[in-house]
């Protein structure tokens, strides 16, 4: 076996653009000239195969490719033995239950004997156990959304971003049964050596996301104000402050937490600062 770390991506689709984003901000170059099948990585030890995304929990349960990318969808409707070892936040969808437009609804219990069509009958039927519920599961592999208006269900399961598909096959969104985002999937009996390798990648991988989940804040502070402002900006360790040349007055550097980012710009301006400039983080090593 050679030491190279076998990943497998989406050949096409929605998860290609995204997977290929991450591993190229991981510093690692690679050529995916179209059509290719496999492809190896120029500046670090991974290899590359392109597959459909139905294909990959398969693969990677098999030992075939080591990791993987899918949306998480994917991975549990398979039922592959695989482990999940990061999610990705990306491709973020839900899976839900559709009725005609037309139809009253009350709550799950109205699928008591109903025929849902799906692409995803083992996520389905696992709700339907959770809540009591026996329904008449139907799989099909496309197309879902049409399969009321052809008389094939009476319903429909299947993936929601916008809801405008939906809308425009004349059904309504009514339970959401799972959440999901591309998630990265392990092989898990991995020798050492490619769990080294994909050590590595993970601890880039983390400082891409780190990177993007935070920002670079600097601010001009009043002097008489400087504990309250440090207090609101914990930062890594703590702010960075340095004078300025106009006396009272401090520059402070740190690193804000994007989830938090608007409330701290409104305390920061109540505690007086000013010319607050947000850079982005292009990596974050914690
Ligand atoms: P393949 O040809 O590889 O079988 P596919 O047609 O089955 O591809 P895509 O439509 O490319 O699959 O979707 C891949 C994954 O992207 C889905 O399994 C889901 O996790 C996620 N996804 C699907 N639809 C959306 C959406 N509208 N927005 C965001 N993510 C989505
Ligand atoms: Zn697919």
């Amino acid at each position: 076996m050679n030491n190279l770390l076998r990943i497998a991506i989406q050949k096409s689709g929605r998860l290609n653009e995204d997977s290929l984003k991450l591993i190229k901000e991981c510093g690692v170059k690679f050529n995916n000239g179209t059509g290719k099948l496999k492809s190896t990585a120029t500046n670090f030890p991974l290899e590359f195969l392109f597959l459909r995304d139905d294909d990959i929990p398969g693969y990677v349960a098999d030992g075939v490719a080591d990791i993987g990318i899918v949306g998480e969808n994917v991975s549990v409707e398979k039922e592959k033995h695989v482990l999940i070892t990061k999610r990705l936040g990306f491709s973020k969808c839900r899976l839900s239950l559709a009725i005609p437009k037309a139809k009253a609804y009350q709550g799950p219990g109205d699928f008591q004997g109903v025929s849902v069509a799906t692409s995803y009958p083992k996520i389905l039927s696992n709700y339907f156990k959770e809540k009591n519920i026996v329904a008449d599961i139907h799989e099909i592999s496309g197309s879902v959304e049409i399969a009321p208006s052809i008389g094939l269900a009476d319903a429909i399961c299947d993936i929601v971003s916008s809801g405008s598909t939906l809308l425009s096959n004349g059904l309504k969104e009514v339970e959401v049964i799972f959440n999901s985002e591309a998630v990265l999937i392990e092989y898990p009996d991995l020798a050492p050596a490619k769990q080294e390798i994909l050590q590595q990648l993970l601890f880039r991988m983390k400082a891409v996301q780190a990177g993007k989940n935070n920002r670079y804040i600097l601010l001009n502070a009043p002097n008489d104000n400087l504990d309250k402002i440090v207090a609101v900006l914990p930062g890594m360790k703590s702010p960075t402050i340095l004078p300025l040349a106009m006396s009272g007055w401090s520059s402070v550097h740190s690193v804000v937490n994007e989830d938090a980012f608007w409330e701290v710009i409104e305390q920061l301006k109540n505690l007086g600062a000013q010319g607050i400039l947000v850079v982005p983080i292009e990596k974050m090593i914690l």
